[in-house]
């Protein structure tokens, strides 16, 4: 699948699943110094891969005719620092409602560990500028998945795959927190049982054979 069909089939999957409404969201996937990204004001459920501008990692436009997403900045800043190879940014339910009311997603359950753990919520500053996207990139320092104050949520990944699983991982971590919230006081797992898991996952048990 090229870059651009990709965007068109996670662009799909993302509305399929609620994480996106409209065109509040957008995707982007890198190869080399190029980078396909979704474009500005497009439903992301009606994508044709014509329809997605490719831009240089300095920013400036390589191929298209549509403009790409206004949060492109933000794809590239991240894309300087990490070693991503693809972002995927939505403005998911859950997500959005702990990016509006906290400043750190805690670690509930151990599958946190697959993002990095504790998820930062990055400071609020208008979509589409440098400051956003400053503030992004540090929140994903050291991770794969940023929250954005009063906004939505960013993962990224090594495909565009891994980003859009990491975001589907993302929004299930916050829908947990939110819902615990509404029973009880969620549990926050310790530094100590997050090693215990990190311990088992690197020397899994085998299981003895006959
Ligand atoms: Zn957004």
């Amino acid at each position: 699948m090229s870059l651009r069909e990709q965007l068109c089939e996670y662009g799909r999957r993302a509305v399929e699943l609620g994480l996106v409404i409209g065109t509040s969201g957008n995707l982007s996937v890198r190869q080399g110094d190029l980078v396909a990204v979704t474009p500005s004001g497009a439903a992301l459920d009606r994508l044709t891969p014509e329809m997605c501008p490719i831009v240089d990692v300095e920013g400036y436009l390589v191929e298209g005719e549509l403009q790409p997403s206004s949060e492109t900045p933000m794809h590239l800043a991240v894309y300087e620092t990490t070693d991503a190879q693809a972002i995927v940014h939505t403005h998911s339910v859950f997500g959005t409602v702990v990016a509006t009311t906290m400043t750190e997603l805690p670690p509930v359950h151990y599958n946190a560990l697959l993002l990095g753990g504790v998820i930062k919520v990055a400071a609020y500053a208008t979509y589409g500028t440098p400051e956003l996207a400053a503030n992004v990139r540090a929140a994903l320092e050291g991770k794969r998945a940023a929250l954005m104050a009063n906004h939505g949520g960013v993962t990224i990944g090594a495909t565009l795959e891994q980003a859009f699983e990491s975001t589907r991982l993302l929004e299930w971590l916050c829908e947990v927190y939110v819902r615990g919230l509404g029973v009880g006081k969620p549990t926050i797992l310790t530094e100590e049982q997050l090693a215990a898991v990190v311990e088992r996952a690197l020397n899994p048990p085998e299981f003895p054979r006959r």
